[in-house]
């Protein structure tokens, strides 16, 4: 049993885990570096640790200060959140030979997805669909050519050991790719400290689906439904919702127990994404993200499921105790992520409730959003029963948004959520791109 649990992260995720705690009667000591001492996370936990200076390489991720506190303050348990430390195998081991619980994946299941390629074999093993390109790394320009000639440009370069939608280069012909290459190789060394990369076919415009997980370790495994992560700029985040509104039932049913069947191969223990893009009815496996996504509160309004009290449970050795039929997928969630464009001292901060709404955020009125860490103000999520309410409550819902102080994104995403092509259910990820146009451009410089 856990009865202490250190929380090696910060934002909006240490509030989330440390909710969970509460209502499981767990003691929650939560890490901080100098630039959070103020933060909501330190003021709600029952115990907070100063883990270093504003820097994360010298807070959130120095993760020998990070064990050695949750052994001086008798912790049991580690959770490491989303990002900073959540898929360093490493970090994982070493918390493991400590004597405490890493609240997540087995370090070797953490090592073994971290590498994307490997993640690509892994899944051709068990027969999943994966995107056209290569198995193995691309060492030379001549084996580059050559696989670009057979899947037929345009191509994407991504680091192996890539994430967080960094790494990644698009060629759309073959005079660039000598110097693409080249770049991809030195990015992804100094990026990520392994300058391995392998080559995808690039899909036009697909949408970007990802099957939420969970299993015990014991034999167990279950999935929540997909999230549909479409709507993006830069590869990164912008609204999630579930069920998609594009999926027939068939291909849901099917890249479902496409996921569920990798998870029981790998022996996976905890919660994990299959992260899939989806282009002409066809579906295509991506990656695994071997941990907690910031966007898992759409999977938990649909299923009913608490994903960290979950996470706890099957840390703890629990079996799930639930099996799929027990899982029922009811209504549609829709989130949005409210970002700061600036950083700076947040003036005047309102936030929506009411009914079928649920914001996940650290920031209170007089917070400082900080330049050092992930822009995000705030996820506000809707759970209603259909998309089209999910819509109405969103609209109802970011309209009693008010920031003052910092900029924000909260017109862009309106504009998103009113756009015909939002609304219709039918874009790909191209959409940011056609509906703030000027945006784009600016941030294209
Ligand atoms: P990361 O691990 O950095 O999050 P992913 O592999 O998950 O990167 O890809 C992030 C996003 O990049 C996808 O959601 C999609 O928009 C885009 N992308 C990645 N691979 C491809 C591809 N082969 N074709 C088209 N878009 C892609």
């Amino acid at each position: 049993m856990i009865k202490s649990l250190l929380i090696a992260n910060r934002g909006e995720i240490a509030v989330r885990i440390i909710r969970s705690c509460r209502d499981l009667g767990i003691h929650s000591v939560v890490t901080y570096s100098t630039a959070d001492k103020e933060s909501l996370a330190v003021k709600m936990a029952d115990e907070a640790v100063c883990i270093g200076p504003a820097a994360s390489s010298q807070s959130y991720l120095n993760w020998r200060n990070i064990i050695a506190a949750a052994c001086l303050k008798r912790c049991d348990a580690i959770h490491p959140g989303v990002g900073f430390l959540s898929e360093n195998a490493d970090f994982a081991k070493e918390t493991e030979e400590a004597g405490l619980i890493f609240i997540g994946p087995r370090p070797e299941t953490i090592a073994l997805l971290g590498n994307k390629i490997i993640a690509r074999n892994t899944a051709l093993s068990c027969n999943l669909p994966i995107t056209p390109g290569s198995t193995e790394a691309v060492l030379s320009l001549k084996e580059a050519l050559a696989t670009a000639k057979t899947i037929g440009y345009p191509i994407i370069l991504k680091a192996a050991c890539g994430g967080g939608g960094r790494g990644m280069r698009i060629v759309t012909k073959e005079s660039q790719l000598e110097q693409a290459l080249q770049i991809a190789k030195k990015e992804a060394l100094a990026f990520f400290g392994d300058g391995t990369v392998h080559m995808e076919k690039y899909l036009q415009n697909p949408r970007h689906l990802e099957i939420q997980l969970l299993s015990d370790g014991q034999g167990t495994v279950v999935h929540l439904g997909e999230r549909d992560c479409t709507v993006q700029k830069n590869h990164q985040k912008l609204f999630e919702e579930s069920p998609t509104p594009v999926l027939d039932e068939k291909v849901r049913q099917q890249m479902c127990q496409d996921s569920v069947n990798l998870f029981i191969k790998l022996g996976y223990r905890g919660a994990g994404t299959v992260e899939y893009l989806y282009d002409n009815e066809h579906y295509y496996f991506m990656e695994v993200n071997a941990r907690l996504q910031v966007e898992h509160p759409v999977s938990e309004l649909v299923s009913g499921i608490d994903l960290i009290k979950a996470q706890i449970a099957i840390a703890e050795g629990k079996p799930l105790g639930y099996t799929q039929k027990d899982v029922l997928l009811r209504g549609h969630s829709l989130e949005c992520r409210l970002n700061g464009v600036t950083a700076g001292v947040i003036k005047k901060l309102v936030f929506p409730s009411g009914p079928s709404v649920r914001v996940d955020t650290y920031l209170r009125e007089g917070s400082t959003l900080s330049s050092y860490y992930d822009p995000l103000i705030a996820k506000i999520i809707v759970y209603t029963q259909n998309r089209d309410e999910s819509l109405a409550v969103m609209k109802r819902a970011l309209q009693e948004v008010c920031v003052e102080g910092i900029e924000t994104n909260l017109d862009q995403q309106k504009l998103i959520l009113e756009s015909t092509m939002f609304r219709s259910g039918r874009f790909g990820t191209d959409l940011y791109e056609r509906v703030c146009p000027e945006e784009e451009k600016k941030s294209n410089g």
